[in-house]
């Protein structure tokens, strides 16, 4: 049994950045858990205050149901595997292994069990005698991996640990770490920033951007229903395609407008969109989303699938051998200027399409595609949170998350238009003092430039 619980875990480093807030996940035994997010974004710091390098700034860690915030990263039964494998040069593979447990004063013949059971399980028997020099990047990542099995711990930590290795070396270790956590059946939290890892590694993913937590959920359910904006973007490659819009017609028959551009929802997508009042035929933009592989320029799909068909002119395709990537321009609104000149408002490409590596489609050619309409995505440009609900159940769920943001906003805008209220006070009282001394100043001065006139007229009159 290996089970982790962080509660309301937030890091403030000294320097006053708070790299993680109220970070809250049950982590189950034998789970493979990725944190992934872009740079910066609070991965390390958790991973970290999970083995004890890192201080806890408030809120409670649990090993196995055991308070542990206190506790020393050697008694955490936690092994971690960073980037930098960072091996004795000096020792073999089979000391670099069992250094760790000589240094733990554990019996010889039990070490060298383990280390061997572990060089089996890597696949490193044949290099136990070799130094880490006489080794491949591949090979020297196994050791570092062998070095954390050896100690049997409850938990693996594994902070980027292929970040150093090439392309394919890394596609190769992924799958053998997969391996090595189902043969080892123990919990694995994985950090990493390449959504690629997260997907095929993880069996859930947690999101991370700002020290915040996005989302937490399986690889799959990622990609189908991101909750927000970020993880849409986040997750897929090439990055889901995004148009802002509106949401035009009947409760019946809904449309999303983008640019010229006007396509039909499916009523399955209509019954799971949450408050449709306030988008429909309203001022609220939306963000509309469709993935690069939902756009079909197949003839079945754009004459037979009764799926909406946008027209786009392709400005760049790129043949990737498996398959091909094309660069449009959907259609935009022209902008008149004064003295009557018409340009497009935006001429940048703004839809990305995976399509069949063996289509003929060129750059210059305008055509049609089906967006494959029930896997699109909606959200609310001002919350960036998805406002179509997965299933029925999640519904109610959305609306809250929903009216969390929007309170979010609404006391960010009351503290700024407070602070803006208070800067535009401070700089009255200002004015109106300088006005006061003006004033006073002016006041003076007639005085004086009266009495100069008196003592003028006076002389006169002595005269
Ligand atoms: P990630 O692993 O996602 O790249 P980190 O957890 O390393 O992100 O960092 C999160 C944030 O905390 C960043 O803004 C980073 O600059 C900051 N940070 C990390 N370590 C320290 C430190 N020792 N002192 C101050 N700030 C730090």
């Amino acid at each position: 049994m290996s089970s982790l619980n962080l509660k309301n875990v937030y890091k403030v480093y000294p320097s006053g950045v708070v790299a993680v807030t109220d970070f809250t996940l049950d982590i189950e035994d034998k789970e493979f858990i990725v944190f992934v997010g872009p740079s910066g974004c609070g991965k390390s710091t958790t991973l970290r205050m999970i083995a004890g390098l890192e201080e806890i700034s408030a809120g409670e860690l649990y090993i196995d149901g055991t308070y542990v915030n206190n506790r020393a990263p050697k008694d955490r039964d936690i092994a971690m595997v960073f980037q930098n494998y960072a091996l004795y040069p000096h020792m073999t593979v089979y000391d670099n292994m069992a250094f760790g447990l000589k240094l733990r004063k554990m019996p010889k013949a039990q070490i060298d069990q383990r280390v061997k059971e572990a060089a089996r399980i890597l696949g490193l028997e044949m290099y136990l005698s070799r130094k880490p020099k006489a080794l491949s990047g591949g090979q020297r990542q196994r050791v570092a991996l062998g070095r954390a099995i050896v100690r049997e711990p409850k938990v693996f930590l594994l902070d980027e640990p292929l970040s150093n290795l090439d392309a394919k070396l890394r596609s190769q270790m992924r799958t053998e770490i997969t391996k090595l956590h189902n043969r080892l059946a123990t919990t694995f939290i994985y950090v990493t920033h390449d959504q690629v890892e997260a997907m095929t590694m993880g069996t859930r993913i947690v999101v991370m951007k700002d020290g915040f937590m996005q989302q937490v959920d399986t690889p799959i359910n990622l990609y189908d229903y991101p909750v927000n904006q970020f993880v849409a973007g986040f997750i897929g490659t090439p990055q889901m395609n995004f148009f802002t819009g509106k949401l035009t017609g009947t409760k019946d028959q809904v449309y999303v407008e983008f640019g010229l551009n006007k396509v039909a929802l499916s009523k399955e997508k209509i019954d799971l969109i949450v408050n449709l009042d306030k988008y429909l035929n309203t001022d609220k933009e939306i963000v509309f989303g469709v993935r690069p592989e939902d756009i079909h320029e197949e003839e079945n799909w754009v004459k037979e699938s009764g799926k909406p068909v946008i027209e786009i002119t392709v400005d760049v395709a790129e043949q990737l051998g498996a398959e091909t990537l094309i660069y449009c321009s959907t259609a935009k609104e022209e902008v008149v200027s004064e003295d009557g000149f018409k340009s497009i408002d935006d001429e940048t490409s703004d839809l990305i399409a995976k399509i069949d590596s063996r289509s003929q489609t060129k750059r210059g050619d305008k055509i049609k595609v089906a967006l494959d309409i029930d896997h699109c995505h909606i959200f609310d440009k001002e919350t960036e949170i998805t406002i179509v609900a997965r299933n029925e159940e999640n519904k109610a769920q959305i609306e809250e998350l929903q009216a969390k943001r929007e309170a979010e906003e609404a006391e960010k805008a009351a503290i700024a238009a407070a602070k803006l209220a208070e800067e535009e006070a401070k700089a009255a009282a200002i004015a109106e003092k300088q006005r006061i001394k003006l004033e006073k100043k002016l006041a003076r001065q007639n005085a004086k430039n009266a009495s100069a006139v008196e003592e003028v007229s006076e002389e006169k009159t002595e005269e």
